[in-house]
């Protein structure tokens, strides 16, 4: 960490106390906002960085990576990777529109441009690369199940055992997400919903055994529902976190790429995770960018 850093991360620890005692809006770090970046003329770093803002498609309810906060701005590890791209091209954090993506219209917001960018624990794979493009990955985790507390059903993520564990349960999960499509190949008896935290409900009436996603989904749910719920140990997929860009704007993605790096050196990607996710998970190491 160079001095200038050194010197804003405490600025943003300042930022952040004001934040917790006064209540104002957001949370999470301040990041340090580019000066008058220089971009090549007709990209869309330039197109951004002249309208001031950009939009970005994330999670609303998911606490840990993308919460709807007290004033509806959303906080959490994926908004603050979309706050440190948004300060690279001069935007400052008050300046990022942020719009609700769930699973299933991802691809959809950036193709027809409703946000320029999503970053929604969003897997990187090869079908919707045939679609859109990713930068990335910044983050890897790994399906599981949320289960009630002491795991009555005996759900496992153990290879070989879980289409087993599964046999007469109905799991809940979220439609167009990969967890969805990886449970399907052990049970057919899936129940989908919108969002990932519509399936507390069933889980609590018993409709649904278990929910299934990404464990650090999971994980911030269980946080959530205190003492209701537990995740399984273990993991049965891999999900690369990439952030969602136009199909063939390779430009952007580069720069994408280029800042997560930079983040990753100077540990700004490391103050983003500490400031959200927090002592809820181990402090991962950060995963090679592809620049496929
Ligand atoms: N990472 C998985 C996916 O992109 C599951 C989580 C989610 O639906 O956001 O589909």
């Amino acid at each position: 960490m160079n001095k200038k850093r050194g010197l804003l991360s405490g600025l943003a620890i300042v930022a952040a106390t004001c934040l917790a005692l006064t209540g104002c809006s957001g949370s999470g770090s301040e990041p340090e906002v580019a000066e008058n970046p220089e971009f090549a003329d007709g990209t869309t770093m330039a197109k951004l960085a002249d309208a001031g803002t950009i939009t970005i498609g994330t999670k609303f309810d998911q606490p840990l990576f993308g919460l709807s906060g007290p004033d509806g701005t959303p906080e959490g590890f994926d908004v603050e990777i979309g706050k440190l791209i948004a300060a690279d091209l001069g935007i400052a954090p008050d300046k990022i529109k942020w719009v609700e993506t769930v699973s299933q219209n991802r691809e959809a917001f950036v193709q027809n441009g409703t946000v320029d960018i999503v970053i929604a624990t969003y897997t990187i794979n090869d079908k919707r690369k045939e679609v859109i493009d990713f930068g990335g990955p910044y983050y890897v985790a790994g399906q599981s199940f949320l289960v009630p507390t002491g795991n009555p059903g005996g759900i496992t993520t153990e290879e070989g055992k879980i289409a087993d564990s599964l046999k007469d349960k109905t799991v809940c999960t979220v439609v167009g997400s990969t967890s969805e499509e990886n449970v399907r190949e052990y049970t057919d008896k899936v129940m989908t919903v919108d969002k990932y935290s519509d399936c507390i409900e069933p889980m609590r009436s018993g409709q649904a055994d278990a929910l299934t996603t990404d464990n650090v989904i999971l994980a911030g749910l269980a946080d959530q529902n205190k003492g209701e719920f537990e995740v399984v140990s273990g993991t049965f997929t891999e999900e690369p976190y990439g952030i969602g860009v136009k199909k063939g704007d390779d430009e952007f993605r580069t720069f994408i790429n280029d800042t997560l790096e930079a983040a990753y050196e100077d540990g700004r990607w490391e103050e983003a995770w500490k400031s959200t996710v927090g002592d809820n998970l181990e402090l991962p190491e950060p995963p090679a960018v592809d620049r496929y």
